[in-house]
C-alpha cells in the first residue's frame, strides 16, 4: 500500500540499518503509524468507520469534550478499546519485540508493542494505555477494563463522580514518572528510531529535539516527511511494516 524505499534509498538504507545493528543504547519512539497497519486509524489517517469520522478527536479527547457530552467520549474509546482488543502486532511491533536491549517510548494507548514481543518493563506508555479507568475526581481510584466488552459511562464507588480513561487527554500533563523515564533514555541515547508519529503533539516530540542534542543518531520511519526532521537526520520513506523489518536484516 505504502511504498518501500526505493532503489535510490537503497544506500541510505543500508547505512540506517548499520547504524540500528551497532547502536549500543538504542531507543524507539513511536506514534500511530506504528500500529496503522494493525488496523488502528491514526487521527490524523482518514478514519474509516463512518461513525466516528465526523467527530475531532482532540476535542473528544480531552476534559472539555468529556464535560460537554461524557457518553459520546466513553463510547468512543470504547470502540477504540475493541478495535484495539481484536488487532494483532504487525511486522513492525514484531520486528522490534525480537529486539533485546531497546528502549521503546510509545505515544501509543494500545499495547502491540508488548504482543509483539517486548518486555513490558522495556515499553514507556507516555499517554497511558486504554486498559484502564480512573476517577474523573481524582479521588484515587483506577478499575481495569475488560477491553472486548467495555461497560458505558460508569460513576466512580468511591466518590460518583464519572470515571473516564486512564490516558492522557490534549492540554493535561504527562505522567511524570514515566516522562522523567522517558527523558532520561533520550538523554543516553545513541540512535533514536523515530516510527510514525506526526511530531506534533508536545511535549512528546521534544524529545526527539533533546535526543538528537545529546548525540544520537536519528532515524525516521514515516509514510510521509514530518516537521521535525533536520538534514542531518535518516529519513526512509515507507510503511513502518515494510521498513523495519529492513532495517534490522540488512
Ligand atoms: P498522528 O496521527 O498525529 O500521526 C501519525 C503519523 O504516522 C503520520 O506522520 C503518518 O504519516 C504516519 N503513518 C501513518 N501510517 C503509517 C505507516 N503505516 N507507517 C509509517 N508511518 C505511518 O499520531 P501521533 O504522532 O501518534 O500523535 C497523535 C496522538 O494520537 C498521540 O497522542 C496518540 O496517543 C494518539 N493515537 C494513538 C493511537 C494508538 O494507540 N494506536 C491511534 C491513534 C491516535
Ligand atoms: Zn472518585
Amino acid at each position: 500500500m505504502f511504498p518501500a524505499p526505493q532503489l535510490n534509498d537503497m544506500t541510505e538504507l543500508v547505512a540506517a540499518a548499520k547504524k540500528v545493528a551497532s547502536a549500543r543504547h538504542p531507543v524507539s519512539f513511536s506514534g500511530a503509524g506504528l500500529s496503522a497497519e494493525s488496523g488502528i486509524a491514526t487521527f490524523r489517517d482518514k478514519n474509516d468507520n463512518a461513525l466516528w469520522s465526523k467527530f475531532n478527536p482532540a476535542e473528544l479527547a480531552s476534559q472539555d469534550g468529556f464535560k460537554a457530552n461524557p457518553e459520546l467520549v466513553i463510547d468512543w474509546y470504547n470502540a477504540r478499546r475493541q478495535t484495539a482488543a481484536a488487532a494483532q502486532p504487525n511486522a513492525a511491533h514484531t520486528t522490534l519485540g525480537a529486539r533485546k536491549g531497546w528502549i521503546h517510548i510509545t505515544q501509543n494507548v494500545d499495547t502491540l508493542l508488548e504482543a509483539g514481543g517486548v518486555s513490558p518493563e522495556n515499553v514507556l506508555h507516555l499517554h497511558g494505555t486504554l486498559d484502564e479507568d480512573h476517577c474523573n475526581n481524582q479521588c484515587g481510584y483506577s478499575s481495569k477494563v475488560n477491553m472486548l466488552a467495555p461497560e458505558g459511562l460508569k460513576h466512580c464507588p468511591r466518590c460518583d463522580a464519572y470515571l473516564r480513561p486512564s490516558v492522557v487527554w490534549f492540554g493535561e500533563q504527562l505522567p511524570e514518572n514515566v516522562f522523567n523515564q522517558a527523558l532520561h533514555a533520550v538523554q543516553q541515547c545513541d540512535l533514536l528510531l523515530v516510527v510514525g508519529t506526526s511530531a506534533q503533539v508536545m511535549p512528546a516530540a521534544g524529545l526527539i529535539d533533546i535526543a538528537r542534542e545529546n548525540g544520537a543518531h536519528i532515524i525516521v520511519v514515516n509514510k510521509e516527511n514530518t516537521p521535525k526532521t533536520h538534514s542531518e537526520d535518516t529519513v526512509l520513506i515507507g510503511s513502518a511494516a515494510t521498513v523495519l523489518p529492513q532495517l534490522f536484516t540488512s
